[in-house]
């Protein structure tokens, strides 16, 4: 569901035209809608809130990592969204967006000393321990500052899941987590120190998981993992389920729908009394934003093939070369005629910069708009200058308002990050 709609003949964001936006801003540019956005995160509570009795007043914290512009960040804070966050700067991201420290999960495999000191002296509401070597530094860290933070174990079930190889997380040999055994150790371990409080498991599978069955799996690892500590006389009252829902690329894909996904975490947590925590991040910002790119020139070659030259690139949407991914591509103004098969490619000196394969479209010509839908999780976080490219800029449209909340920086700002060596 998204608010990315032709009107007129023409695609709007909600109230706004693209053609117009990008006259404006220029291009490419991500573009993002804060109804999609809110509707996201209302659809999660409002099946959480259905299901109280089995998840208590779950936690819906949003994956900062998967759209991390202080904007959208705080139209999620103003629903009441918490926040699961990797790193010091997306703890401060979410803080500044307005996010309470007791929203906010602090997840992650490397966290430095100074990360974790961070985030215990802003009290954020749990840290999630990923190794026996991270509990150990967090217990003298925690000790240096008199505190006792809440923690979860991040327990890896050996259900890997998701939509491509490098985004699967809860395999065998991938490196989150600890096996359960160990997880049992560690949160016993921990139970006997001063210096950190256990209050539950944690587990994340991996991403673009279109099916519940490795996420049901999953969970019932949890269940039965609260049960055996509980029998061991451990106090278990968090369960945080991490994220990994899949969204629909294709327009006729499979996907769960997120009522169907909270319903199964009920009835698996059902008469368990723990408080339950979701990490969605794609499920709440990939179709909130679509990336908006002028076509430079379309090459047709002699030997049949025709290349759309878009100004956008690998460096802006890194998804297609990372994780051969798919987007669909959208014309903003839809020409009348047969679609022909096309090349979309940028402009960046590698053949991985190509987006698409022998896409069906009408013909386009040099100058005009396209967008590559859902766009708006791992789409503007993993862009960078590859090729002395500005970065992509970032708008969001809220009704018939319109704000630049990234703005492209010019060539100036970009060298002035690069003082020259004194001895140059
Ligand atoms: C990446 C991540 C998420 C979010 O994953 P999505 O597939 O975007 O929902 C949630 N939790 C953790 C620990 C993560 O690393």
């Amino acid at each position: 569901m998204h608010h990315f709609e032709l009107k007129d003949g023409v695609l709007h964001a909600e109230g706004v035209s693209l053609e117009a936006l990008a006259a404006e801003v220029g291009t490419p540019t991500y573009v993002y809608s804060a109804a999609t956005l809110r509707r996201h995160y209302q659809v999660m509570r409002a099946a959480c809130d259905a299901h109280r009795s089995a998840l208590g007043e779950a936690l819906i914290a949003f994956a900062v990592k998967a759209n991390s512009n202080l904007s959208v960040l705080a139209t999620l804070a103003r629903e009441g969204c918490g926040a699961d966050t990797v790193s010091e700067g997306e703890i401060r991201r979410a803080l500044k967006a307005g996010i309470p420290a007791s929203r906010i999960i602090f997840s992650g495999v490397g966290k430095t000393d100074a990360e974790l000191a961070f985030a215990i002296e802003q009290g954020v509401r749990q840290i999630n321990v990923e190794s026996s070597a991270e509990l150990d530094r967090l217990i003298v860290v925690a000790r240096s500052k008199a505190a006792s933070p809440a923690i979860a174990i991040r327990v890896n079930p050996r259900i890997g899941a998701g939509g491509h190889a490098k985004i699967t997380t809860g395999g065998a040999g991938d490196k989150f987590g600890v096996p359960v055994e160990e997880a049992l150790d560690l949160y016993a371990r921990a139970s006997a120190s001063d210096h950190v409080t256990p209050v539950g498991l944690a587990c994340h599978i991996g991403s673009q998981i279109t099916d519940l069955a490795p996420l049901e799996g999953a969970f019932r690892v949890l269940r039965q993992m609260t049960e055996q500590l509980r029998a061991q006389g451990h106090s278990v009252t968090r369960l945080d389920l991490g994220g990994g829902l899949g969204v629909p690329y294709y327009g006729d894909a499979e996907t769960v729908a997120p009522a169907d996904y909270v319903a199964m975490a009920a009835r698996v947590l059902e008469g368990l009394d723990v408080e339950a925590a979701f990490e969605p991040g794609r499920l709440m910002a990939a179709n909130a934003g679509v990336l908006l790119s002028r076509v430079i020139q379309v090459n047709e070659r002699t030997d049949g093939r025709r290349f759309l030259v878009l100004d956008a690139a690998m460096n802006d949407l890194m998804r297609p070369a990372l994780y051969d991914a798919f987007h669909d591509v959208k014309p903003v103004r839809p020409r009348e005629g047969a679609a022909l098969a096309h090349d979309i490619v940028g402009p960046v000196c590698e053949t991985g910069d190509t987006f698409a394969r022998d896409r069906a479209l009408a013909p386009l010509q040099a100058g005009d708009l396209v967008v590559f839908m859902s766009a708006g999780a791992y789409g503007a976080v993993m862009s960078g200058e590859y090729n002395t490219r500005p970065l992509a800029a970032e708008v969001l449209v809220d009704g018939e308002r319109h704000a630049v909340i990234r703005p492209r920086p010019t060539y100036d700002e970009m060298f002035a990050r690069e003082p020259m060596a004194d001895w140059l």
